[in-house]
């Protein structure tokens, strides 16, 4: 087993963000800040993992991230979208055609502390 102690980062804790779409549907998604192992694979045993340092240093850094996922990147086609939905309604099928017919209304940050920050609005 290797060195599993080296922290470069702090855990930021565990946020969660609410994306309402326009339609009036949403779910909750949850961000774990903390640094993780790396997975094993068929030839290295996952007890060999390396520690990983966690993503983000700075709340900014951590909305930054999650605003251009939703509005920009991959979490913006309607795929990924009701992947999403489906998974919080704990569904598995679903119906994974690209489009970009459902649009964002708002993002809301809740921080582990409970409070929360509108991070994204359509209404600006
Ligand atoms: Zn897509």
């Amino acid at each position: 087993m290797g060195e599993h102690t080296d922290d470069m980062n702090q855990d930021l804790g565990t946020y969660h963000v609410i994306v309402e779409l326009a339609d009036g549907r949403g779910w909750i998604h949850r961000y774990n800040t903390a640094a993780r192992y790396t997975g094993g694979t068929e030839h290295v045993s996952p007890l060999d993992a390396h520690r990983m340092t966690p993503v983000w240093e700075s709340e900014e850094r951590l909305v930054s991230t999650i605003v251009f996922h939703f509005i920009e990147n991959n979490g913006s086609c309607d795929c990924n979208k009701k992947r999403c939905l489906a998974a919080a309604a704990q569904q598995d099928e679903y119906d994974d055609e690209c489009g970009d017919t459902m649009p964002i209304a708002k993002l809301t940050l809740i921080r582990p502390d409970g409070s929360e920050k509108i991070i994204y609005t359509d209404e600006l």
